[in-house]
Formats: structure tokens, sequence, C-alpha cells
């Protein structure tokens, strides 16, 4: 069996193969859509399509439990890019958190007080908003009204001292994953204790399963094709 899982029905698989595996006996973990865009609380409308650079932090409950430094690419209500989707994985595979929130620094490479020297610099020097001359005029207004700023084209020093805190750490509290239509893997699959080492079933006799059917996933990088080619190697060779 190399059914895949249930993502991208549109590409072939839909996952209807696990309900006959069950039929047979088989333990099939829950399938999830993993790597994916997720959904946020926060209103993102505003600036939708924007491409902001950074690196992001995953909180569970508080915890850092991943972080990467990536692309985000924001829609009209949740994140995406490689980044996103890496920790949309890591949220599913979590258990019984009550909170899981993304912080990105959009200017990681300075620290709170270089980046409000730099501000300070800028905002004396600037005739006009010096958050115009870094970010989209969508993304500038965003981050004034977040930071609590009143006027984009005047800002004194505690307005600068707010920026910098915020860009510094933009959250966005995640609320759900996109479905399988929009996920690059399943979480999820046929559970390994039911196969032996060679990958054939340890309940029927001359029955072999690889690929993303098996309750194995990866992050982004080629991990999941990775598993495909390993696997079906694996089975390759013990049939030979
Ligand atoms: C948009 C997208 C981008 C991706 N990018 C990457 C990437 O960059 N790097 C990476 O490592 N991975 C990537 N992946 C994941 C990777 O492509 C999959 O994990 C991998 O292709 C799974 O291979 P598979 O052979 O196990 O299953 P599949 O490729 O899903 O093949 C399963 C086949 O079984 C057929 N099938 C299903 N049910 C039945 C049935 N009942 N009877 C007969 N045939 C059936 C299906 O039609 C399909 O042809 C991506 C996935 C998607 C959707």
């Amino acid at each position: 069996f190399a059914t895949g899982g249930k993502s991208k029905e549109a590409l072939g698989s839909d996952g209807t193969v696990f309900k006959l595996l069950k039929k047979h006996g088989y333990l099939i973990k829950e399938l999830k859509p993993g790597l994916s865009p997720i959904r946020v609380y926060e209103n993102t409308k505003g600036i939708e399509n924007e491409r902001l650079k950074g690196k992001i932090s995953l909180l569970i409950d508080k915890k850092i439990v991943y972080q990467e430094f990536g692309e985000i690419l924001v829609k009209k209500d949740g994140l995406s890019g490689i980044c996103i989707m890496n920790c949309s994985s890591i949220i599913l595979r979590s258990k019984n958190f009550k909170k899981a929130i993304i912080s990105i620094d959009l200017f990681n490479e300075f620290t709170l007080e270089e980046l409000e020297n730099k501000f300070k610099k800028y905002n004396d020097l600037a005739g006009f908003s010096f958050l115009e001359g870094i970010f989209t005029l969508k993304m500038s207004e965003f981050i004034r009204k977040n930071s609590g700023a009143k006027n984009l084209y005047k800002f004194d020093n505690r307005d600068v001292k707010n920026i910098v805190s915020y860009v510094k750490n933009v959250t966005f509290t995640y609320k759900e994953n996109y479905g399988f239509d929009d996920s690059q893997v399943t979480i999820g699959g046929i559970d390994l204790s039911y196969l032996k080492e060679t990958l054939e079933s340890k309940i029927e006799k001359n029955i072999y399963f690889v690929g993303e059917m098996l309750d194995v996933d990866g992050l982004c990088g080629g991990y999941n094709l990775m598993l495909c080619l390993a696997s079906s190697s694996r089975v390759f060779t013990s049939l030979n």
C-alpha cells in the first residue's frame, strides 16, 4: 500500500483507504492537516497579502517550543509561509495546551536598545513617517495602530519606544489550521506498532506499507518525500 494520506484530495488521496485498513484490524492514528496555513484570532484584513521577514517563535502555553527565521505571508484570516506551516504541524502534534502564540521579531538583527537608537535617529531625520521608509503604508499603519501611536507622521520618543517593542514582538494567537485541501502532509496514519522493521504488516502476511500513509511526518525541507523514498527502498530491499 502506497496510497498516501488525506492532504490535497485533488491530487488523488482522500484517505478512504484508512477505513478499509481499520476493518482489517489496524490502528489508524487520527489524521490531521499538517504543514498548512493557520487562522488566527487577530484581525489581519488590513495587511492581507503582506510578506514579512523575521524570526518567528512559537510559544505553547508561554513556553518557546520552536524558532525559525523565514518569510511570513499574511492572509485575510491568518498566516502562511514555510515557517508558519512548520509551526502548524508542531501545534497539531502538541497535546492538551491552552494557548499557542506566534511571535514575530521583524528586526532580529538588532537588540531593543540598538533598534530604539536607530529609529530615534530616523525619526529625527525623516520629514515623513520613517516607518513608511521600511514598510508599506498598510503595514506602517498596522504597526502604528498596534503600538498605540496616534499619528503616523508625528512620533514622539515614547511612540518610538512602543513601536520598537511592538516590531520586536508582533504576536498572533493560533485559532486553527486550514483544512486538508491546504495542507502539504497528513499527520497520523497507520500505527507503526502494527508493522515489522521491513514495513510488512504484523497481522497480514505479504502486506507492506510505505510513504505518507505511515504515522510519520516531517517539517518542510524534503523530509516527507525522503520518507517515501526511504520506506519504499526498505520494502524493495526486503522483497529482494
Ligand atoms: C502542495 C504540496 C507540496 C509538497 N511539497 C513537498 C516538498 O517540497 N518536500 C517534501 O518532502 N514533501 C512535499 N510534499 C509532501 C509529499 O509530496 C508527500 O508526502 C508525498 O508525495 C506522499 O507520497 P505517497 O506516495 O506516500 O502518496 P501520494 O503521493 O499521495 O500518492 C498516493 C497515490 O495513491 C493513489 N490512491 C489513493 N487512494 C487510492 C485507492 N483507494 N486506490 C487506488 N489508488 C489510490 C492516489 O491517487 C495517489 O496517486 C508536498 C505535498 C503537497 C500536497
